[in-house]
This record gives C-alpha cells, sequence and structure tokens, in this order.
C-alpha cells in the first residue's frame, strides 16, 4: 500500500501527468539512453522514432497513478506487462536504473513544482510497482527454467509464403531438442542483428500454430510503410531455411485460461492478427473438438488472406466450426461465399446472430481501430466486458486503464 504521506502527491500529481507526461517520458528516455546506451538493444527503437513508445509510457505513468489504489484494476496489467518483459529479458537490475531516470526527468520537467516530498512520493510509488513487476517477472522466468535474459537458438526448418505480405517461419531447437510447449494465443520475441542500427532489436510474434507440433510457427507480415520496418523485411529477404534466430521463450496471458470446455470461442481478428487465433482455433480443435469455434476474419482481398487454404481445410474436418469473412475491397476473382461473406470492414451488427452466441469467450486482435470497433459491437450487443480479452500488436501498457 502507499503511504497515507505520499498518497495526497500521487493523486495531485494525476493532472500534471495528463499535461506534461509526453514531455516527461521523452526527458526520461534522452537521459536513459545517454547514461546506458545498451540499453538500446532491449527498446523497439522506431517506435521511440515514431514518438509511440513515449506516449504509451507516458499513459502508463499517468494510468498507474489514477489507479494505484485500485489493485484489482492494476493486477491484470502488471501481469501483461510482466510477460511481455520477461520476452525481452528484463532484469531485476534495470529497475533502479530506470527509476533514477524517471525521477530525474520529472524534477527537469516540472522544475520548482517537483518539490522534494513530490519526488520522495513518487519513488515510493515506483519502487511499489518495480517489487510487483520483479517478483512477477521472478516467478515466469523460474517457470520456463531459464535465466533473465536468457534466449534459446532455433533454425528456420520451413519457410512458407501464406500471402502477398506474411510468411511463416517453422522453427525448431538448433540443438535438437523438443521446444518447449506453449498455450495457444502466446508470442515470442525474436532477436535479430539490425546492422543499420548498430543494434540488435528485439520483436513478438504470436505463434501462430497448435502446441504439440514439433515445431513453433511465428507467421510474419512484411511492414511496407515508409520508413520500411526494420525485422519483418530482414526477416522476409534475409532468413533462410536453415538459418538461426534467437527467441525468447513463450510469454503472453492473451490464452483461453478461464474458459470451460463447454464455453463457445468466438475468435475476431483482421489482417496479421490472425495468427493467435489460428493457435487458438488448432489448439481448441484438438483438446475440445466438440467445442464451437465462431472464427471472424476481415482482410483487404483473398491475395491478402494469410493461412486461408489451412483454415478451409480445418472447416471441412470439423463440423462445430464456422466461419465468417469480410474482404475490405475483394478482387474480381474472389467469390461469395466460398471465399468470403461480407464486403468492406467487418460490421458485427450484420453478421448472423449464430456466430455471436451471447455466453461465448471473446478473442480480439488487429489494428487498434478494428479492435475498438467490435469491441464497441459487442458491448452493444450485450457481450459483457469479462467475456472480452484483446491482443495489441504494439506497446500498450497501462493506457487502457485510464
Ligand atoms: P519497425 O521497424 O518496428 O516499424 C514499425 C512501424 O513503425 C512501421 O510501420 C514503420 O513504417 C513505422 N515507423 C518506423 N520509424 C518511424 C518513424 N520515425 N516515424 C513514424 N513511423 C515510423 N507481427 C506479425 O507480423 N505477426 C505476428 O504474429 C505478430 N505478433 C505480435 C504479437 C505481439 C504481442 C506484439 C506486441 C506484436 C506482434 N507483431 C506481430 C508485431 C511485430 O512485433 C512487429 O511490431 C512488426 O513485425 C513490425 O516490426 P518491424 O521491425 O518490421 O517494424
Amino acid at each position: 500500500m502507499l503511504s497515507a504521506v505520499s498518497r495526497p502527491y500521487i493523486a495531485a500529481s494525476v493532472p500534471v501527468l495528463r499535461e506534461h507526461g509526453v514531455t516527461i517520458t521523452l526527458c526520461f528516455y534522452r537521459r536513459l539512453f545517454a547514461a546506458h546506451p545498451e540499453l538500446k538493444n532491449i527498446f523497439n527503437m522506431p517506435n521511440q522514432e515514431s514518438g509511440i513508445q513515449q506516449q504509451a509510457l507516458a499513459s502508463a505513468i499517468f494510468a498507474y497513478a489514477a489507479n494505484i489504489d485500485h489493485p484489482d484494476a492494476l493486477a491484470p496489467v502488471i501481469s501483461r506487462i510482466a510477460h511481455k518483459h520477461v520476452s525481452l529479458g528484463i532484469k531485476a537490475e534495470h529497475y533502479p536504473i530506470v527509476g533514477k531516470h524517471l525521477l530525474d526527468a520529472i524534477a527537469e520537467v516540472l522544475g520548482a513544482a517537483a518539490t522534494p516530498a513530490l519526488l520522495a512520493a513518487w519513488s515510493e510509488a515506483y519502487g511499489m510497482l518495480a517489487d510487483a513487476l520483479i517478483a512477477a517477472e521472478r516467478a515466469l522466468y523460474q517457470a520456463h527454467g531459464v535465466e533473465p535474459g536468457e534466449y534459446r537458438s532455433v533454425t528456420v526448418v520451413r519457410k512458407q509464403k501464406e500471402s502477398e505480405t506474411v510468411t511463416s517461419f517453422y522453427l525448431q531447437a538448433t540443438d535438437g531438442a523438443v521446444l518447449p510447449s506453449f498455450q495457444p494465443g502466446q508470442y515470442i520475441s525474436v532477436a535479430v542483428d539490425v546492422a543499420e542500427l548498430s543494434l540488435r532489436q528485439l520483436r513478438q510474434y504470436s505463434l501462430s500454430d497448435a502446441p504439440g507440433n514439433g515445431h513453433w510457427r511465428i507467421s510474419v507480415k512484411r511492414e511496407e510503410g515508409s520508413p520500411a520496418g526494420l525485422v519483418s523485411n530482414l526477416l522476409h529477404d534475409q532468413y533462410r531455411e536453415g538459418d538461426v534466430l534467437w527467441v525468447s521463450p513463450p510469454c503472453g496471458d492473451f490464452v483461453m485460461s478461464t474458459e470451460t470446455a463447454d464455453t463457445p470461442l468466438v475468435l475476431i481478428s483482421a489482417g496479421v492478427g490472425v495468427t493467435p487465433m489460428m493457435s487458438m482455433l488448432q489448439g481448441s480443435l484438438q483438446q475440445h473438438p466438440d467445442r464451437p469455434v465462431n472464427f471472424l476474419y476481415a482482410t483487404l482481398d483473398g491475395r491478402h488472406h494469410p493461412l486461408k487454404r489451412e483454415l478451409d481445410r480445418l472447416l471441412l474436418q470439423h463440423g462445430r466450426m464456422q466461419s465468417y469473412v469480410a474482404y475490405e475491397r475483394p478482387a474480381a476473382n474472389d467469390c461469395v461465399p466460398q471465399d468470403y461473406q461480407q464486403q468492406g470492414h467487418l460490421r458485427l451488427a450484420t453478421v448472423p446472430d449464430a456466430l455471436l452466441p451471447q455466453n461465448a469467450a471473446y478473442f480480439l486482435c488487429g489494428p487498434a481501430p478494428f479492435m475498438h470497433a467490435q469491441h464497441q459491437a459487442l458491448l452493444a450487443r450485450g457481450v459483457a466486458e469479462r467475456q472480452i480479452r484483446q491482443e495489441v500488436f504494439g506497446p500498450s501498457l497501462l493506457g487502457h486503464l485510464q
């Protein structure tokens, strides 16, 4: 519990953080990387360049301050961050470094308003968060049987083009050992040396296949934006069958943990957000073949429809599974209803009711506006918040607590 002395200072910081949060986090990262340039190997540097990481951290600190007396609200978020940190190899010794530069940044930006009492309150609040994360991360490292920061080497045993922009990489342990199992929906971090930055960069990729198949599979979308995505393009262009990658243990709490075998599943995804859903779909069909699973998917057109053949094969094999696909701009050779059932963006309001049962567990993954729209549509249909879980393919931290 935060002390009674510190509580009013943290509460009073909420509006200040709302106003100055991004300035503080910009200052924080500048100080951190000046003192510890080696930490650039852990952080996603394009996210620094674009400013998205600073915004995410600012909203995280703000949300933490606003919810500091609500441990129930913080607990699931701490769990999610701990999983991400374990995939990144964060160590307990990183926390005092981050704490020092965060407090220095608050002092620099707020100037005279950063009184010793305010800084002491933030030191206490940061210490509480750090302790909770360190404990959660220690438990995860122990469960995986790895040291913090320990990656394992895997060999690309097969590379398979899945669509215009997505390619799958099938991975096996380089030393011939059996790769650990994982829970459908989890991801690994992949470490790649980026010559143009003279840095190692880490990216997360969801495991896109069921566990127990003798390999791990990731399916990577080539990020074609401007500038082009660093790691995804390197993986597509430079990693071939036989090459070695360094990867983290499987992490993430976007998993089917609380559902029973008779809870229907509804998996709703768009674009490359299909990857954890394919794993969940296959995992569910393997473990509980009688459980109804509805697979809703949105993409541009048939040429941008990864893993379609796999999905079609599963549909033929499993009578309890239903699929519903929206193509935003179908090509001339994309056919209704074989390839897609809805044109334009996926609109749940027009999806048949049978695909969206009231008692189902709902899993969402895709671009942020897509997830926001589906989330709102589900709530409007009377689905409860607790029935909906989401995975964000980018920095999110505590932002949704605000
Ligand atoms: P980056 O180099 O990191 O660039 C990302 C984007 O930022 C690009 O669009 C780029 O154009 C833009 N950008 C770069 N610099 C700037 C700048 N200065 N200003 C403005 N914009 C800029 N991806 C998959 O393909 N498959 C998956 O299964 C998958 N699973 C994920 C699971 C999780 C839990 C998470 C968090 C992410 C997942 N991702 C997945 C996303 C993946 O981790 C990477 O973010 C993605 O591959 C892009 O990485 P990159 O290095 O290619 O791009």
